[in-house]
C-alpha cells in the first residue's frame, strides 16, 4: 500500500519536524559545493510553508562520530536554504537541549528552522541491534528521540538517502511519535515510485548494469533481479571476479577472490532463469595507474603485471546494443576507473547508450553517485526517467529489502 504523503494531511498551525538529507558536499573553508540536495528537499518545505505550517527541519552531514566539529557544521545550510527560499531560516546551534526546544516552541505557522548536525550526538547512531541487547544504550537512544519528537505535532521523512539505516532520527523519533501523522515528502514519494513501479510492474525487455568495484557489495542486487530482468550487463571491477571464475586470467586487476564461487553460483543460477548475464568482450588494460597512462585493449586473458581499467570499445558497442530496444533499465556502478580519464570513456558511452534508449520511451532509472555523476557530467539528466538521491539505500532497495524507518509511517 502506498504511504501518505504530506499533502495527504493537514499542516496549518502545526509543527512538522522534517527529516532530510542535507549531508552536502563541503570545501576547505566551508563552503558548499553542490546544493543539489536541498533544492532536492525544497518542494516539500515549501509545500508545508505554503500550508501555514512551522518547520523543524534535521539532518546528518559527514561522520563527525558523536562529537561537535565545527567543519561539519549545517550552519552553512541553512545561509543556502534561507537564500533558496528568500526567507530568513532560524538556526539552532544544537539538535536537542532546553534552548532548542523554546526555539521551536516560539516557531509560528510559516516559519523553518534548522537543527544542527544531528551526529553531534552519539545516540543518532547507535544500532538498533546493539539498543536491544543494551538497555544503557536504549535510553540514551530513546530519550534522545524523544527531544527530537517531542518538539513537533507531526514527523515527515524525505531523507531517502538515509533510509536504510536506523539512526534514531529515522526510525526511533517516528516510532515514538505513534499516533500523530507520521508522513513522506514529495522526494521519497518520487523514489519510491520509480523504484518501486521499475521493479514490480517493469515493461520488458528489462536490462539491468552493474558497475563498480566490488562483486560482494553487488550480490543481493544480482540475486535478486536474476528472475525479473532479461539481461545483466556486468562493467567495472566487479567483472573481473566473474572471469577468474570462468578460468580465465585477470592479471592485477581488482578482483575478490572469496567470491569466485559465488560467481560461479550467480552465472549458473542466471543460465536456468534464462536471464542473460553479458560479460565484457574487451577490456582496456594498463601496467601503470594514472592519468593517461599507457594502455592496450585485449579481448581475452589480461597478463601478469597488468590491471583491468574500462570496458574495451567492442563491450561499449555490445552493451549499447543490448540497450536498443529495451523498455526498462536500471543503471548501478561505473564502467571502469572513471576517476582517472581517458578511463572514463566506457562509462561516458554506457551513460550516452543509456540516455538514447531511455530517448526512445525506456524508463531508466539511475542509482549510485558514480553513475548519477556521469550521467550529469555530459548534461544527460533530462533524459533519463530518474537519478536517485540514495546511493546505498536505492542499492539495497534493488536487493528487494524492506526499510524499516519507511513501513513504520502511515498507510494512505
Ligand atoms: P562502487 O562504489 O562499488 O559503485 O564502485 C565505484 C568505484 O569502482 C569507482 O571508484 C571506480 O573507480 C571503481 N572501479 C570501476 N571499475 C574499476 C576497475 N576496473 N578497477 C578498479 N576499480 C574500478
Amino acid at each position: 500500500m502506498a504511504k501518505k504523503t504530506i499533502a495527504d494531511i493537514d499542516v496549518q498551525g502545526k509543527k512538522v519536524l522534517m527529516r532530510c538529507d542535507f549531508n552536502v558536499p563541503l570545501d576547505e573553508n566551508c563552503d558548499i559545493t553542490s546544493d543539489d540536495r536541498i533544492v532536492k528537499a525544497l518542494p516539500t518545505i515549501k509545500h508545508i510553508l505554503e500550508r501555514g505550517g512551522a518547520i523543524i527541519l534535521m539532518s546528518h552531514l559527514g561522520r563527525p562520530g558523536g562529537v561537535r566539529n565545527e567543519k561539519m557544521s549545517l550552519a552553512p545550510v541553512a545561509k543556502r536554504l534561507s537564500e533558496l527560499l528568500g526567507k530568513e531560516v532560524a538556526f539552532a546551534d544544537d539538535c536537542v537541549g532546553a534552548e532548542t526546544k523554546a526555539k521551536a516552541q516560539a516557531l509560528s505557522g510559516g516559519d523553518c528552522m534548522l537543527l544542527e548536525n544531528l551526529r553531534f550526538h552519539k545516540e543518532e547512531t547507535i544500532k538498533d541491534k546493539a539498543a536491544k541487547e543494551d538497555a544503557q544504550l536504549r535510553e540514551a537512544k530513546d530519550n534522545f528521540a524523544r527531544e527530537l519528537a517531542g518538539m513537533a505535532d507531526i514527523y515527515v521523512d524525505d531523507a531517502f538517502g538515509t533510509a536504510h539505516r536506523d539512526n534514531a532520527s529515522m526510525y526511533t523519533v517516528p516510532s515514538v511519535m505513534e499516533g500523530k501523522p507520521r508522513v513522506i515528502g514529495f522526494l521519497i514519494e518520487k523514489e519510491l515510485k520509480f523504484l518501486g513501479e521499475t521493479l514490480s510492474a517493469p515493461e520488458k525487455p528489462f536490462v539491468a548494469i552493474l558497475g563498480g568495484a566490488k562483486v560482494s557489495d553487488k550480490i543481493g542486487v544480482i540475486e535478486n533481479l536474476l528472475d525479473k530482468v532479461d539481461n545483466i550487463l556486468i562493467g567495472g571491477a566487479m567483472a573481473y571476479t566473474f572471469f577468474k571464475a570462468q578460468g580465465r586470467i585477470v592479471g592485477k586487476s581488482l578482483c575478490e577472490d572469496d567470491f569466485l564461487d559465488k560467481a560461479t553460483r550467480l552465472l549458473k543460477q542466471a543460465e536456468e532463469v534464462d536471464c542473460e548475464i553479458v560479460l565484457p568482450v574487451d577490456t582496456v588494460i594498463v601496467s601503470e595507474l594514472k592519468a593517461g597512462a599507457e594502455n592496450k585493449v585485449v579481448a581475452g586473458d589480461i597478463e601478469a603485471d597488468w590491471q583491468g581499467v574500462d570496458i574495451g570499445p567492442e563491450t561499449r558497442k555490445l552493451f549499447a546494443d543490448k540497450l536498443c530496444g529495451a523498455k526498462t533499465i536500471i543503471w548501478n556502478g561505473p564502467m571502469g576507473i572513471f576517476e582517472v580519464p581517458p578511463f572514463d570513456e566506457g562509462t561516458k558511452a554506457l551513460s550516452l547508450a543509456v540516455a538514447e534508449a531511455a530517448d526512445t520511451e525506456a524508463r531508466s532509472v539511475i542509482g549510485g553517485v558514480d553513475s548519477a555523476s556521469a550521467i550529469t557530467k555530459l548534461g544527460l539528466q533530462e533524459k533519463v526517467s530518474h537519478i536517485s538521491t540514495g546511493g546505498g539505500a536505492s542499492l539495497e532497495f534493488l536487493e528487494g529489502k524492506k526499510f524499516l524507518c519507511l513501513e513504520i509511517l502511515d498507510e494512505k
